[in-house]
């Protein structure tokens, strides 16, 4: 595992990429626009709106369409070979692009950066590339834009820095009402399938009175609903013994921020305090993304995610008591090396006892670089295409019928505009994460959170019409 120390970035840093900034910014050729290709999870999402921000600052303008910007990020991700390959195809589609307007300036960052060997590779390569940078740089665009700029220079960062936080960098949110505080990087767990550990570096929080400091200037700002992100949530703090994460919600919930989620949440760390939590808390939406990934015993632990499935069903247990309106998601990995049908059909079971809203299914893919790529037993294709078809089944069934089980309540949606389908329509969505198209609303609602009362559900989505008399969070 990486232990080098977590680095804070200074403001002397963060005022010499602001004069970086300032020169790109007076420079004659300087890009006018920017388009950001964004893959994989939220945290690459929110990294984007902060390069966005950090580009927005320096006077360059988003373009809509990534053929007709100066600069063209790739914001990657590389939790699986195929989302890999995906952005190296984009990528050098773009090449074609280039050949036209030869001023146009590419970029690649994020993940798949960190992986060894990458950098060099885009080196070799793909000569086309203008500049590369890993997760822990981000903060370093303005310098790397100048040198691409004014030294003509191609920008391979191959320093893997990955151990940062960088504090105050400025964000372009995609929503006016929604937005994301990250509150860790890393991650130290190196289940047996996943590259993140190798990629994100160890567990590094950020301290809480800069998260608090942030969610106060989003409320303030209007903000209603908070997510925050860490690929391991529960063990917030662990690094600096500050404050645990379900302190952290309470603290962040005396800012007044009306709705606040968190993800992702591994069930190891899902602690009493945070059981407990989710009880008194009042602005936690009543909603939890648990990736369980099997439920057989066997197989969690060849996947090395440290629980068994009792303890997952305890937790499951105590957090519907502490909060019975709670809507449960979770991930789950068929075909990992090994499984038999006899576990799957544990899988199966587990679904069927929890009664998940919604599941992201996946059939186990080798990710090269990580332990479970040269496990033996990998499972058939058509075995695992079989089997992933039961189970998306079975869960789409409890989907329907959880769905239908709450007609008739009344809850807080944030509106999030005119519904797709239905122009007449507004849609948004409940605490516990599900869209609600809603009769009766009106373009003055985007952005509030109003009561509406459901009438009906579709395969994954509720209706119902909106409470004219009675607003409220
Ligand atoms: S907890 Fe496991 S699956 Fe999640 S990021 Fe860490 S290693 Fe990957």
């Amino acid at each position: 595992m990486n232990r080098e120390p977590v680095r804070h970035i200074g403001p002397e840093e963060l005022a010499e990429q602001g004069r970086f900034a300032a020169l790109v910014q007076a420079h004659h050729s300087r890009p006018r626009s920017y388009h950001i290709v964004t893959y994989g999870c939220q945290m690459n999402a929110h990294d984007s709106e902060t390069l966005a921000g950090t580009l927005s600052g320096m006077g360059i303008a988003n373009a809509p369409r990534r053929e007709e910007a100066d600069l063209v990020l790739f914001n990657t991700c590389c939790i699986r070979d195929n989302a890999e390959r995906k952005a190296l195809g984009n990528i050098t589609w773009l090449k074609e692009i280039k050949k036209k307007r030869p001023h146009m300036l590419i970029g690649v960052c994020g993940c798949m950066m960190q992986q060894r060997g990458m950098a060099e590779t885009v080196l070799k390569q793909y000569p086309f590339v203008d500049i590369a940078f890993g997760t822990g740089s981000l903060y370093r665009l303005p310098e790397y834009l100048y040198l691409a700029v004014e030294e003509k220079r191609r920008v391979i960062d191959v320093s893997r820095e990955e151990s940062t936080i960088a504090e105050g960098l400025p964000v372009l949110r995609e929503s006016p009402f929604k937005a994301y505080i990250n509150i860790m990087f890393g991650c130290n767990n190196y289940c047996a399938y996943c590259i993140v550990p190798y990629v994100r570096g160890r567990e590094r929080s950020r301290r809480a009175d800069d998260i608090l400091r942030e969610a106060e200037a989003l409320v303030a700002d209007g903000v209603q609903e908070i997510t925050l992100l860490g690929q391991n949530v529960n063990s917030y703090g662990n690094d600096t013994g500050e404050i645990p994460f379900a302190q952290l919600l309470r603290r962040l919930e005396a800012t007044g921020i009306p709705r606040l989620r968190f993800m992702t949440s591994h069930p190891k760390d899902l602690s009493n305090e945070l059981i407990e939590e989710y009880a008194r808390n009042r602005a936690l939406a009543p909603h939890l993304h648990l990736p369980v990934q099997s439920g057989s015993d066997n197989i969690l632990a060849a996947m090395n995610r440290r629980y068994d499935v009792r303890t997952y069903l305890d937790r499951v247990d105590r957090l519907r008591a502490a909060r019975p309106d709670i809507g449960l998601t979770t991930d789950l990995i068929v075909a990992f090396p090994g499984e038999t049908e006899e576990d799957f059909q544990q899988s199966m079971a587990l679904v069927e006892r929890v009664r998940y809203d919604s599941a992201f299914t996946f059939i186990y893919s080798a990710r090269t670089g990580t332990k479970a790529a040269g496990l033996p037993g990998q499972v058939a294709p058509d075995v695992a295409s079989e089997r992933i078809e039961r189970l998306i089944a079975v869960q789409e069934g409890i989907t329907r019928e959880v769905l239908h089980s709450l007609r008739g309540q009344r809850m807080g949606i944030l509106v999030e505009g005119a519904s797709a389908r239905r122009q007449s329509q507004m849609t948004g969505k409940c605490g516990r994460n599900i869209s609600v198209n809603f009769t009766g609303g009106h373009e003055g609602l985007v952005g509030r959170i109003v009561p509406v009362h459901i009438t009906g559900a579709g395969s994954n989505t509720l209706r119902g019409e909106y409470i004219k008399e009675e607003e409220t969070t």
